[in-house]
């Protein structure tokens, strides 16, 4: 079990099952709700449960094109990522209070990435969205 909360603890939610990939989403809305960039976890939705504070979460959508919503605690201001999409839980891994049992693999949407910003690392790099690996 990958348990996590915001930074009030208003919201926890746990995470059964393996996650399909770590990823670092360098998009200008992870860059704007959550610093430099998102480190984002990405499994299926069956595997997470909101345990506390799902009726509370704000819900912000970025425009028609946005694949998903930004879910936040309105009283902390913590990103969640999205708890309530399809498929697939897309879960900003900063909020983990557990290890996810995985490293980062890539990174995404690079050609959104500031430049005053420099990938370090020699993880593989993607200019859209990677479909993850089942
Ligand atoms: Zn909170
Ligand atoms: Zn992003």
């Amino acid at each position: 079990m990958i348990r996590g909360s915001c930074l009030c603890g208003k919201v926890k939610f746990e995470i059964s099952g393996a996650p399909y990939s770590l990823s670092y989403c360098h998009c200008s809305r992870c860059r704007k709700a959550a610093g430099v960039f998102s480190a984002v976890l990405i499994g299926k939705a069956d595997d997470l449960k909101v345990t506390q504070g799902l009726e509370g979460v704000a819900k912000y959508r970025a425009g028609p094109d946005a694949k998903f919503d930004r879910c936040f605690c309105p009283d902390c201001g913590t990103s969640l990522g999205d708890l309530s999409s399809g498929e697939i839980y897309v879960i900003a891994a900063s909020a983990l209070d557990d290890e996810p049992g995985i490293k980062p693999s890539l990174h995404i949407h690079t050609t959104s990435k500031p430049d005053w910003y420099d990938i370090v690392d020699d993880l593989k790099k993607f200019d859209g969205d990677y479909i993850a690996e089942k």
